[in-house]
């Protein structure tokens, strides 16, 4: 069976296109665009209401293509409101996504059971948000090793496939009209491109879930090749995690800066914003005593100050046994007064859902994960196949542009 959101509507009219009829091209062209609608807009899972399609198509939708549907296998409700999901993948494996709910009226405030407890109209009405962001996963657990991050201590297990990662969304979606996506849930996306590229195509699509390419942020470690890449082959925006000011600090925390220095990064985020209208994000997590000193904040005013970005600050987020320690809030606004007074564009995360470990690098499986993961020493197994794989791209690719 193949499964209908791991097409993007391109291919979806090329799986269509020997099913005949007269001007298949035309034929197989709307049909994709209706079925989108159906499955992405009008929520329909059962191929026999989708009244408008002809009855022998649908008998052969039956037999060939089937709807995932994530199963949720426990929700947690944040005191803020922010609430996650963890679904069930049907292979034993879990992964999480977190809805935050950002309201019109902030003096409204949730209901005990949370923003997923509210009515339903309540819930869908979209006057009622000012932001609904969905944060969702790209794959169970993460090669990338961070010191910091609870995802990185548990080590990779298997990429999303590309219907898991619409599948999130689309759950979401029934619930609520979620405005923004974020891929800053488990897992490196960049480490699984491909799949992360199709699910965004599928995503914007005007007659798949139709989201401006400007409300959706890919979040990456750094992994350059693919930075190129994604440069090339999707529109979304790019949040780059840089966490240091000094390769010798940000291989620290960071193992991938070993093979992708902050200048090579750098060069390839300039890249990525010549590119694409909106510029790149630069996430910074601050950890007490290690890179929250104010000789860091200038540091990263020489790094950034002439690039078109932004600065997140994100005051780190304990979580159970980890060695680093959260700076106290006065350093936090002392850091980001040094970025402000230098004239760049800085905000603070205020961090959302820590109470239920859904904030930033909080987030891990629950259940399935303890057999055949990778922990971190091994993490350039991990990626060496992808990231030789890019390389080639975008050593074939890049010549004229990056360096020129
Ligand atoms: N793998 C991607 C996206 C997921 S992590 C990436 O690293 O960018 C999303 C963000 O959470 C990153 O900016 C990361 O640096 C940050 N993060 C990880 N662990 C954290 C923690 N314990 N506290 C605060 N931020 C954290
Ligand atoms: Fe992976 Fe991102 Fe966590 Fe690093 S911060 S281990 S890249 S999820």
């Amino acid at each position: 069976m193949i499964v209908f959101q791991s097409l993007t509507r391109k291919k979806l009219e090329t799986l269509l296109l020997p099913l005949g009829g007269p001007r298949p091209e035309v034929r197989a062209r709307v049909r994709a665009q209706q079925l989108f609608q159906w499955v992405y807009q009008r929520h329909v899972t059962d191929w026999d209401q989708m009244t408008d399609l002809a009855k022998e198509l649908r008998v052969w939708l039956k037999e060939n293509v089937e709807i995932l549907r994530l199963k949720e296998r426990q929700s947690h409700q944040s005191l803020d409101g922010t609430h996650k999901f963890l679904w069930d993948l049907g292979d034993s494996k879990t992964v999480e996504s977190v809805v935050i709910p950002a309201a019109l009226d902030s003096k409204k405030n949730f209901p005990k059971s949370g923003f997923a407890g509210l009515p339903q109209d309540e819930r869908m009405d979209s006057e009622r948000w000012k932001r609904l962001t969905a944060c969702i996963s790209s794959q169970v657990g993460c090669a990338m090793a961070c010191k910091f991050c609870l995802t990185g201590v548990q080590g990779f297990d298997r990429h999303l496939k590309i219907q898991e990662i619409v599948a999130q969304i689309h759950e979401l979606r029934r619930l609520a009209p979620i405005t923004n996506i974020v891929f800053m849930g488990m897992g490196e996306p960049l480490h699984n491109i491909d799949a992360v590229i199709d699910a965004c195509e599928i995503l914007i699509d005007q007659f798949g879930l139709g989201f401006s390419r400007r409300k959706i942020t890919v979040s990456t470690s750094g992994l350059v090749p693919a930075i190129y890449r994604l440069a090339k082959e999707s529109p979304v925006c790019l949040a780059v995690s840089l966490n240091a000011t000094t390769d010798e600090q940000r291989e620290s925390i960071m193992p991938v800066n070993r093979s992708y220095p902050i200048h090579e990064l750098l060069k390839a985020c300039d890249y990525y914003s010549e590119n694409h209208t909106k510029y790149v994000t630069f996430e910074y997590v601050l950890l007490r005593g290690i890179n929250d000193s104010l000789e860091d904040a200038h540091r990263l005013v020489k790094l950034l100050r002439h690039r078109s970005c932004k600065v997140n600050l994100i005051p780190f987020n304990e979580h159970p046994g980890s060695e680093f320690k959260r700076p106290e809030d006065l350093q936090v606004r002392s850091f980001q007064r040094i970025l402000l007074t230098s004239g760049m564009t800085a905000t603070v995360r205020i961090s959302r859902g820590r109470d239920i470990l859904a904030a930033c690098g909080q987030l891990r499986s629950l259940f399935g994960t303890a057999r055949g993961s990778t922990r971190h020493r091994d993490w350039k197994d991990a990626i060496a196949p992808t990231a030789a794989s890019l390389t080639s791209q975008t050593v074939e690719g890049s010549g004229s542009t990056i360096s020129g």
